[in-house]
């Protein structure tokens, strides 16, 4: 069969770049190679992501780009899948007459037999089907070695799909569906699988994670996470996203009994005012969430806290904004996202009043911004001098003119004296360091591997540091896998 070549552009969050590895996989079968080169693809499918305005225009910008292809090259397949297909359906293909297939959230187990349709007929496909089953597919690790990207050290892993949670600004009920997990054998045999392709670290999805298996009767996250833990091979454990209002002492103390969880959490607050929390349906308010992050603190003192934010919520006024500045002052987290607020369809807040005029949500952001990067500095700062657990990821962004990406290819001799390496601490703080290239010989066994390195310099969003040739003592599965 003739090899074809699959361009995919991803445009949003972990649980599409994970269902973008999903799509390359299952389109294996139909003999779809992924290429980076955009004019080399026989099928480009653009992987979309609705939960902010931005987002959505990216997508329409770059369908824009793909009209001038598909004149020079009429047999091209051009698709368009996740969030934005979900909501818009059969519209988009009104506003891009070139665009062949437009597939939902759900549909992506069924994409192979789609994209063959379209192949034998030329008929254009909208498929937005949704159902309250997860459909399994072919797991991601199945057919790595022959996958799109090669090895990784790091994936994500989906537990569940979608959310009941409904707060008011946001679309993924909508778009995703209802909440539903995906058995703890399915995870583990995916996890499994992974770790057999190089993998070491998982981060688990879920919209919600803290109600992980409560509707299906499955077991809890911490016992998720319990089971995970135990997989040989894989060294660290991340999750994401947690709610506040469902983190449970259960998954606080889960911080201190699996050694192989980092010691980071990612608990998106939104906002310090009780009464945007209240508009917003979030269902805790500030001193809640303060008591739990007290709790995360006392159970584990080193924990890394990070955040979501939207500024600009309709009704938003300068003094719920100013709780806001003054929570994160209070909390003091490593790291944050902050959105501006934008009208999604479906959402409630789309039809509440005292919208915020754009200018203002936009000096807000860059408030919000310029406070946390003065505290993400000072945090960084103060692990200067301190000795770091790195899980390498491979060559730095810093070496990709002189070499191939991260994990893709073995050190040669025509590489310079030292090469830059990147990788993460448990608390997720990206540290780049120098290597010898003559002290690795093969960069596929570093790769992968817990190395020690003593923090040197800090900037606001990364640090830079010395590796110590002492490796710490192995941590649990690792004696069979380290370099
Ligand atoms: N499930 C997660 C939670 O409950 O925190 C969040 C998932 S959402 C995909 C990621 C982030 O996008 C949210 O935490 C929120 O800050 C932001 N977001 C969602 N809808 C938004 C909107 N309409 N405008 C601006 N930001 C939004
Ligand atoms: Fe959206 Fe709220 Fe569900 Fe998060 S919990 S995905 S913000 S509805």
């Amino acid at each position: 069969m003739k090899t074809k070549y699959l361009y995919i552009n991803t445009i949003g969050c972990q649980m599409n770049v994970y269902d973008s590895d999903k799509i390359a996989n299952s389109l294996l079968s139909l003999n779809y190679k992924a290429t980076e080169n955009l004019k080399k693809a026989d099928l480009i499918i653009v992987n979309t992501c609705a939960i902010r305005e931005k987002a959505e225009q990216k997508v329409f910008s770059f369908l824009g780009r793909l009209a001038g292809l598909k004149r020079k090259k009429p047999g091209l397949i051009i698709g368009v899948g996740g969030c934005v297909a979900q909501q818009e359906g059969k519209k988009i293909l009104e506003r891009v007459p070139y665009l062949d297939v437009v597939f939902g959230t759900h549909a992506i187990p069924r994409l192979p037999e789609i994209v063959e349709r379209v192949e034998l007929k030329k008929s254009r496909i909208v498929d937005i089907g949704m159902t309250d089953q997860i459909v399994e597919i072919e797991s991601v690790a199945d057919s790595l070695e022959n996958g799109p990207k090669g090895r990784k050290v790091s994936d994500f892993v989906t537990i569940m799909q979608g959310c009941d949670n409904f707060c008011t600004y946001c679309v993924v009920p909508y778009v995703r569906g209802r909440e539903t997990s995906r058995s703890p054998e399915k995870i583990v045999n995916e996890i499994e699988g992974l770790v057999n392709s190089g993998v070491r670290e998982v981060t688990l999805l879920g919209q919600n994670v803290n109600s992980y298996g409560k509707k299906e009767g499955l077991c809890s996250f911490s016992e998720l996470l319990a089971l995970v833990n135990e997989i040989d091979g894989i060294l660290r454990i991340r999750f994401t996203t947690s709610h506040p209002k469902d983190l449970s002492d259960d998954l606080i103390y889960a911080f201190k009994e699996n050694e192989k969880l980092c010691r980071h959490i990612h608990l998106p607050v939104q906002s310090g005012s009780d009464r945007v929390l209240k508009r917003m349906n979030r269902k805790y308010t500030r001193a809640l969430y303060l008591e739990k992050i007290d709790k995360l603190r006392n159970i584990c003192p080193d924990i890394s806290i990070t955040s979501d934010f939207i500024t600009g919520f309709p009704g938003e006024t300068k003094a719920d904004f100013k709780e806001t500045l003054d929570l994160i002052k209070t909390v003091e987290y490593e790291g944050l996202f902050a959105f501006k607020y934008s009208d999604r369809p479906n959402a409630k807040a789309t039809l509440f009043a005292q919208k915020i005029p754009d200018q203002e949500k936009k000096e807000r952001l860059k408030k919000l911004l310029d406070l946390q990067e003065v505290i993400s500095r000072k945090k960084n700062q103060a692990l200067v001098g301190s000795t770091q657990e790195i899980l390498v990821e491979g060559f730095s962004k810093k070496m990709s003119s002189v070499l191939p990406r991260a994990g893709e290819t073995k050190i040669n001799e025509s590489l310079p004296n030292n090469i830059q390496w990147t990788g993460r601490t448990s608390a997720n703080k990206i540290v780049n360091f120098n290597l010898e290239s003559s002290s690795v010989s093969c960069g596929e066994t570093f790769t992968g591997s817990i190395v020690n390195v003593e923090i040197e310099k800090a900037f606001s969003h990364s640090l830079w540091g010395k590796y110590l040739k002492l490796e710490p003592a192995p941590l649990k599965g690792e004696e069979s896998y380290a370099a």
